[in-house]
């Protein structure tokens, strides 16, 4: 129960990167039948401020959503800007600077992360306390500890040194948390420790220990799913169930399935509404037209003629008035409207999805359900 509504769960929270979920309105948003969205601090902390959102009344008001949100700490951001991994849409950012990817974008010391802008270049220091004042001024429900994110190529050793560096950190976000929290918003505390499971079991201790309202599954998961699906079952098994768990970046069908089935209760991931800006339809299996893939690349020839909608079985805008063929076209033009339209049904899925593995654990049915996807 958050000061803007209940988030029944398991949940899965939308990106909202920069305050909007891309082409669509908040009440498109909220039609489509979402609960709770996310932003990201990183870029509204470089575009427009958190002081210029804090002066416009707050994130809720600014961007005109009023229900359940989340900021993450900017941390996610930051570090895989650094390393030149996957960066939300940063990358694509990237290409155009001067400075190549990957290379003195970032410099982390015991006080923080010092980073460049990757709008205009300009230097910041974040620290974990200056995280917290801004998911402060930002004001969502529900905020993050800034943590240290390890990429799956680093040694032991080092992800080790990390995992004690973010634990410092951890209690410094929670200390200015506790100066500032006048009881609006709760903190997710956030494993680390990578694949190994002797420091994923010191790091659950560590966050189970400390006063957080939520844990959250955050660095290394793995490079494969096999091990992503193991390193969560570690963290589930030795955290305290009690608390709300957020995995942190994940979002694919088959991923989702297991996590709920360890006990996690909201997920994020920006691939839902990424993979609509691109063509794709997320759809169930009896839909796919291959099985390695969860959803329809409505950009493909086939569905030139295809006058069936994505899915005749779902209710969402899209899918009650418009075909394959149709959206087929928009995309071929590369009309804007394609995007929105796509983004609806995605959520619409994701959100619907959410609610039949609700109703599939009342029944003790997931399994089941499962299947079916
Ligand atoms: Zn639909």
């Amino acid at each position: 129960m958050t000061p803007h509504g209940i988030i029944n769960t398991p949940a899965f929270i939308f990106c909202g990167t920069k305050a909007s979920i891309k082409s669509l309105t908040p009440e498109q948003v909220k039609e489509a039948n979402t609960q709770v969205i996310l932003a990201n601090t990183y870029h509204l902390m470089l575009q427009p401020g958190s002081e210029v959102v804090a002066k416009l009344g707050g994130l809720h008001q600014f961007m005109q959503w009023d229900g359940p949100m989340l900021t993450d700490s900017g941390g996610f951001q930051i570090f895989s800007l650094g390393y030149g991994a996957v960066a939300d849409e940063i990358k694509g950012r990237n290409r155009t600077a001067a400075r190549p990817a990957g290379r003195s974008f970032r410099k982390i010391t015991e006080e923080g992360a010092l980073f460049r802008s990757y709008i205009d270049g300009s230097r910041h220091l974040l620290t974990p306390e200056r995280s917290i004042e801004i998911q402060s001024e930002l004001g969502a429900d529900l905020v993050v500890v800034l943590d240290e994110c390890t990429p799956f190529h680093v040694d032991k050793r080092y992800t080790e040194r990390s995992m004690h560096l973010s634990h410092r950190w951890g209690l410094r976000s929670l200390k200015r948390f506790e100066q500032l929290n006048d009881g609006r918003q709760a903190l997710y505390g956030i494993v680390q420790g990578g694949v190994y499971p002797d420091l994923r079991e010191i790091s659950c201790e560590f966050v189970s220990q400390q006063p957080f309202f939520g844990n959250a599954i955050g660095g290394s998961l793995g490079a494969s799913k096999s091990q992503m699906y193991e390193v969560v079952q570690m963290a589930m098994q030795k955290l305290d169930r009690s608390r709300p768990t957020h995995l942190l970046g994940i979002g694919g069908i088959a991923d989702i399935f297991a996590g709920v089935a360890e006990g996690i209760d909201t997920f994020d991931c920006v691939h839902p509404t990424r993979i609509a800006r691109h063509g794709g339809a997320l759809v169930s299996r009896e839909l796919r037209d291959t099985p390695a893939r969860e959803h329809l690349n409505l950009n493909n020839a086939r569905y030139k003629l295809d006058n069936e909608p994505i899915d005749q079985n779902c209710g969402c805008y899209t899918c009650q008035n418009f075909s394959r063929g149709y959206l087929h076209h928009l995309l071929k033009a590369k009309e804007i409207l394609a995007t929105s339209l796509l983004t609806i049904h995605n959520v619409f899925f994701m959100n619907e999805l959410m609610q039949r593995i609700r109703e599939a654990i009342a029944q003790n049915a997931l399994d089941k359900l499962a299947k079916r996807y």
